[in-house]
């Protein structure tokens, strides 16, 4: 097959803006060019068999020239692979886009172009200001407030006045105060709402807001910095109003996210939809004991239990796969009752069509021994992990009640990239680190390695079995007051409610 490059718009930041078209063409990419305006959020959704190139920056600080970026993707597409050109924002808005399909038409390599969604216009609406308004504008002006090396603006500051609409520029944080003294200068009214939006659409955006005559002194003083729009018109007043994305509960706040690696991430959607910076590490896995001849023996004799208990996701998968490797499906489970420690457990058997009997009021081990201690009078059979905690069988066993305790899965620890999760631990980058299970805390550890200080954030805990493992290393916990995802997330909300 002939090679081809797709240009795509990866869109100004917040990855939930890559269109549906941009992320269908990046998971087929073999080769990925991007550029430095590409958030890692969007990044991460490359797949990893794709090779990247990053042309933001080169052995020194430096971006590769724009005639190498042109080389590589004419290369890479002659030697026959997919090649996909990221670029933030829209391709075409500021974004050389354009150049780059002119060498590849020169070059005869096929190419086509995915629009993205462009900072100018999402980075003002994140800061809760709408592009244009009836009352405000009746008409929008992108212009670039980047000089070509060595060069004045080459803006017509009268026309701009007279056209009396929203004004946005990109690359403008240098020139700033050339171009509001080019407004004024052209006769715009100082008192002009003007503002400018740092980092729009992602968790470290920063406002500033302003008038034509105040905005150059204030973004001095708030040291704005790129990348920023700055927009000037009536709309600007609109912004203190409107303004909902720093608004959300956990704006500004820096979440580590660990979890096994074999389960969605629904805790790190939760968190960015509270506002928050959450960065995923899959620091562990499950792995199913197989074969297991323990659970075998068990399963086979499996009508002398009254109860099967489940206290995770991994041991009803566990168990199912070794049922169905037997020959046999749910009719073997006629007449036993079915526990499970927590409403994620009930659902994972909910998916083999199986309803638990028991989910205790208050999801932790202690809690369920106490529910069964309660109930059962027959035999009891636990498939847990290989290094599950006591509290479950010490319950039963103060109850008198017969169970067998039978290993189903064990947890292997990863270490995907540990030095800079490291780093950014040691440098109090992270306000909050989530830990599901005692097995994530020594996840965590295990990846990181030994010595870190990890007194510079607050551990997110699920249940206190997770606390008090966290508490062993030195961590400064809050235990959810359920052992539940969203009461998870609500520890952060109400931790910043209060100061
Ligand atoms: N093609 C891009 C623009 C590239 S020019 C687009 O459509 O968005 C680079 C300029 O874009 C920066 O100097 C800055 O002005 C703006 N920009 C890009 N991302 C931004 C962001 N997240 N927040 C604010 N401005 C941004």
């Amino acid at each position: 097959m002939p090679g081809k490059v797709t240009l795509v718009g990866a869109g100004p930041g917040d990855p939930g803006l890559l269109t549906l078209r941009g992320l269908e063409v990046l998971s087929q990419a073999e080769v990925v060019v991007y550029d430095r305006l590409v958030s890692p959020a969007v990044l991460a959704l490359i797949p990893p068999t794709a090779r990247r190139i990053d042309v933001g920056k080169n052995a020194g600080r430096h971006p590769v020239p724009q005639h190498e970026i042109n080389k590589i993707l004419l290369q890479e597409a002659q030697a026959g692979r997919n090649v996909v050109r990221l670029k933030g924002g829209d391709p075409f808005v500021f974004g050389r886009g354009g150049e780059e399909l002119e060498e590849l038409a020169a070059g005869d390599v096929a190419f086509s172009e995915v629009p993205g969604v462009t900072s100018a216009i999402a980075a003002a609406a994140y800061g809760g200001i709408p592009a244009t308004h009836r009352d405000y504008a009746s008409s929008l002006h992108i212009i670039t407030g980047h000089a070509r090396e060595g060069a004045l603006l080459e803006i017509d500051f009268e026309a701009l006045v007279r056209a009396k609409g929203t004004l946005i520029f990109l690359m403008g944080v240098t020139a700033l105060p050339q171009i509001t003294a080019g407004l004024l200068a052209a006769g715009m009214n100082p008192a002009t709402p003007a503002a400018m939006v740092e980092n729009g659409t992602l968790p470290t955006q920063r406002r500033c807001v302003a008038t034509l005559g105040t905005l150059a002194e204030r973004a001095a003083e708030m040291k704005i910095g790129s990348p920023s729009i700055i927009i000037v018109g009536g709309v600007c007043a609109l912004g203190s109003r409107l303004c909902w994305f720093e608004a959300q509960p956990l704006h500004g706040r820096r979440v580590l996210v660990t979890r096994p690696k074999d389960r969605a991430g629904t805790l790190l959607s939760k968190f960015r939809a509270m506002g928050a910076e959450a960065v995923e590490f899959p620091c562990i896995e499950t792995q199913p004991i197989h074969p297991c001849p323990a659970m075998e023996q068990a399963l086979g004799r499996i009508s002398h239990c009254e109860w099967l208990v489940f206290t995770s996701g991994a041991g009803v998968e566990a168990f199912w796969t070794c049922l169905r490797a037997m020959g046999q499906d749910a009719r073997a489970l006629s007449g036993i009752k079915l526990a499970a420690i927590g409403p994620a457990t009930a659902k994972s058997l909910e998916a083999h069509g199986l309803t638990a009997d028991l989910v205790p009021e208050t999801y932790d081990a202690a809690h369920l021994g106490e529910a069964l201690a309660a109930t059962a009078s027959g035999k009891i059979l636990l498939l847990r992990a290989e290094d599950a905690s006591q509290a479950l069988p010490a319950a039963l066993e103060k109850a008198g009640i017969l169970y067998e305790d039978i290993p189903v899965y064990r947890t292997v620890y990863h270490h995907p990239d540990s030095p800079s999760i490291r780093e950014k631990l040691e440098a109090g980058y992270f306000d909050y680190v989530t830990f599901t299970s005692a097995s994530t805390v020594k996840g965590l550890l295990s990846a990181i390695g030994p010595g870190p200080d990890l007194t510079h954030f607050t551990g997110l805990c699920i249940g206190p079995q997770t606390a008090a493992e966290a508490e062993k290393h030195g961590i400064t916990v809050k235990t959810a007051p359920q052992a539940t995802i969203d009461a998870l997330v609500n520890l952060a909300v109400k931790m910043d409610e209060k100061v």
